[in-house]
C-alpha cells in the first residue's frame, strides 16, 4: 500500500515552502518533493562553470525565449538576487484583456494581501539596504536618473549581514542571502515535515471516494531511478509558473474532468523582463559590475504611473550568459573567442551596466508538454507587448545616451545575444479567478486555492498569479501562499 499522509507538497519554492510550514505547524503529516539537490551554503560555488549554474537551475525555451527558473530545495530562492517587493496597488487592477474585467478575484487586493506580505517579510529578514551600501553600479544609475530629473530608491532584501561579495545569483555560500532553506523549510522539518531532494513527481491523480479522507496520489522516482507512491488528504503543486502546469498538464487522464483545462498553462506572462547592456563613459562613473551584491540595490519607479514598469540594476556574469546560450537547444558554437572575446570581457567587469525592466505585461505565454511530457513554451509576443518593449527600449537608451553611455544591445541582440530574450519571473500559467470559465484556481472564500473541480488540490507558486505584477514576484508569491495556506488548512484541518 502506498504511504499515506496529511499533505503532500510538490516543490520546494516561495509557494511549496509556505505551505509545509503552515501545514506542519497545525502538527499535520507532510512530505515534500522536490526535484533538485538540498544544498547549502557551504556546498555551493563561486564558479563561472557553466554546467554549475545549469545544475541548479531549469533553463526551458519557447523559440528565442529563455525562461529560467531554480531547481533545488527552497526553488528560485537559492538562485535569487533576494530583491523583495510588494507589488503596487495598481498592479492588482489589471483588467484581463479577454474577459474586460479585473484579472484578480474580488477579494486579492494590496490592502488584503497586507498582512501576508508582513508575515512573509518578517520570515525571510527584508530590509532596506543604507545608501551608504548601495553598490557602485547602482549609485551610477541613481546618478544617471538624477542628472534626467528622475528618481529612486533603495531596495529591499532578504539578505542580512551581506558581505558584498556579489555571487547571490550563484548562490549565497555564506548563507546570508536568507533562501528559504534557512527559514520557512528548517522550521517546517523542526515540526516534523520531511522535504525529499532529487524526488521528481511524474505524475498526479484522484483517489476513489471510498479513499477517502485521502484524495489524491503523486508518483515520483528518486534519485536511484526507483519508483515511489504516496497519497495525501491535501495535494499542494507548486513546481513554479512553469512545471506547475506541465506536471498537471501530464497527469490530465488521472485528474477530474471537471477542471478548467483549457486554461490551464495559458496566459503565460514573463514579467516584462527585458535586460539592457549599456557602456559607461569611460571617463564618467565606473559600475564595476562585480564589487557589492549582484543586485544594484537601486530601484526606479519614475515610469510607473505612465509606462507601468520599474528599472532596476541586476548583475549578470559572463559564466550565467554562457551557461542559458549553451542550453538553448541546437546552441551553435560560441563565435566570440579570441581578442574580441577578451576585450569584452574588460568592458564586462568595468564599465558594463545590466538595466533591467520588470512591468505589466500580458499572458502571451503559454506552457504545454512534448512528447516526453517535458514541459515547451509557446510564446507569441502581442502588439501590446511589442509596444511595452518599445517603450523600456527607448526609455532606457533615453537614459544612458542621456548620460553619455551606449546601449550596446539587450538580452536578444548584441553581445548577449545567445542568451536569447528571456525571463527569470514567469507567471500567470494557472492563474486564480472567480470564474471556472477563465481561470484555473478559485480565488472564491470557501475554496481560495483550490483548483477548479479538484478539491483538496491546491496551487500555490507563481502560476496562481492572475497577471504579472510589476515588481520582483517572490514575496507577492509567499504572501499568496501564506494566504491559501491559511485558508486551505484551515478547511480540511480545523
Ligand atoms: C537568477 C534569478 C534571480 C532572481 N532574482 C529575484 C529577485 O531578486 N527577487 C524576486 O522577487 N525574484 C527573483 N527571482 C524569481 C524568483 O526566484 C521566483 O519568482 C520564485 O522562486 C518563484 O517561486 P515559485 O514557488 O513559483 O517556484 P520556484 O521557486 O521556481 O520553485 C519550484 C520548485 O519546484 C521544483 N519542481 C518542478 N517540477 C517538479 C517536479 N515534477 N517534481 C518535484 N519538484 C519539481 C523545482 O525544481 C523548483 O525547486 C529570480 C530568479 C532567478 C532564476
Amino acid at each position: 500500500m502506498a504511504e499515506r499522509v496529511d499533505v503532500c507538497v510538490v516543490g520546494s519554492g516561495f509557494g511549496g515552502a509556505v505551505a509545509a510550514l503552515r501545514a506542519a505547524e497545525r502538527g499535520r503529516s507532510v512530505v515534500v518533493l522536490e526535484k533538485g539537490k538540498y544544498l547549502m551554503g557551504r556546498d555551493l560555488r563561486q564558479t563561472q562553470d557553466p554546467k554549475y549554474f545549469l545544475s541548479l537551475a531549469h533553463t526551458h525555451w519557447g523559440g528565442n525565449v529563455a525562461v529560467v527558473t531554480g531547481k533545488c530545495v527552497g526553488g528560485g530562492s537559492v538562485l535569487y538576487g533576494g530583491v523583495s517587493l510588494k507589488a503596487p496597488s495598481e498592479a492588482f487592477d489589471v483588467v484581463d484583456r479577454s474577459t474586460g474585467t479585473r484579472s484578480w478575484p474580488a477579494v486579492i487586493d494590496r490592502q488584503a494581501l497586507g498582512l501576508y506580505y508582513q508575515r512573509a517579510e518578517t520570515m525571510l529578514g527584508v530590509n532596506r539596504l543604507p545608501w551608504s551600501q548601495i553598490p557602485k553600479k547602482g549609485g551610477v544609475l541613481a546618478r544617471w536618473l538624477d542628472n534626467l530629473g528622475y528618481t529612486c530608491e533603495r531596495a529591499p532584501y532578504a539578505i542580512v549581514d551581506c558581505l558584498e561579495c556579489g555571487w547571490c545569483t550563484y548562490g549565497c555560500i555564506y548563507d546570508r542571502k536568507q533562501s528559504l532553506t534557512l527559514n520557512y523549510i528548517p522550521q517546517a522539518e523542526a515540526r516534523g515535515a520531511e522535504v525529499r531532494p532529487e524526488c521528481n513527481v511524474r505524475t498526479l491523480f484522484s483517489l476513489p471516494s471510498t479513499s477517502l479522507p485521502y484524495r489524491f496520489g503523486v508518483e515520483y522516482r528518486d534519485a536511484s531511478g526507483a519508483l515511489h507512491g504516496i497519497e495525501a488528504r491535501v495535494l499542494v503543486v507548486a513546481c513554479g509558473a512553469i512545471g506547475t502546469p506541465a506536471l498537471l498538464l501530464r497527469s490530465r487522464s488521472g485528474l477530474p474532468a471537471e477542471m478548467s483545462w483549457t486554461h490551464v498553462g495559458s496566459n503565460l506572462t514573463l514579467s516584462g523582463d527585458n535586460l539592457y547592456v549599456a557602456l559607461a563613459p569611460e571617463d564618467g562613473l565606473l559600475p564595476t559590475t562585480y564589487q557589492g551584491r549582484e543586485d544594484g540595490g537601486v530601484i526606479s519607479f519614475a515610469f510607473w504611473r505612465e509606462k507601468k514598469f520599474m528599472l532596476e540594476i541586476v548583475t549578470l556574469f559572463p559564466g550565467q550568459a554562457a551557461a542559458i546560450g549553451l542550453a538553448r537547444p541546437g546552441a551553435p558554437e560560441p563565435s566570440r573567442w579570441g581578442i574580441a572575446n577578451k576585450d569584452l570581457m574588460k568592458l564586462w567587469s568595468t564599465r558594463m551596466l545590466f538595466i533591467g525592466t520588470i512591468g505589466i505585461t500580458p499572458g502571451d505565454g503559454r506552457v504545454d508538454i512534448g512528447s516526453t511530457g517535458e514541459p515547451t513554451l509557446v510564446f507569441a509576443p502581442s502588439p501590446e507587448l511589442n509596444a511595452f518593449n518599445r517603450d523600456t527600449y527607448e526609455t532606457v537608451k533615453m537614459i544612458v545616451e542621456g548620460n553619455g553611455g551606449e546601449l550596446i544591445g539587450s538580452s536578444f541582440e548584441g553581445p548577449l545575444s545567445a542568451v536569447g530574450a528571456g525571463s527569470v519571473h514567469p507567471l500567470g500559467s494557472c492563474r486564480l479567478g472567480d470564474d471556472p470559465a477563465t481561470s484555473v484556481v478559485s480565488g472564491r472564500p470557501g475554496d481560495f486555492g483550490e483548483v477548479w473541480g479538484a478539491p483538496g488540490l491546491v496551487v500555490t507558486d507563481g502560476s496562481a498569479c492572475s497577471a504579472a505584477l510589476g515588481v520582483n514576484p517572490s514575496l507577492t508569491i509567499a504572501a499568496l501562499g501564506e494566504w491559501i495556506a491559511e485558508s486551505v488548512f484551515t478547511k480540511y484541518f480545523p
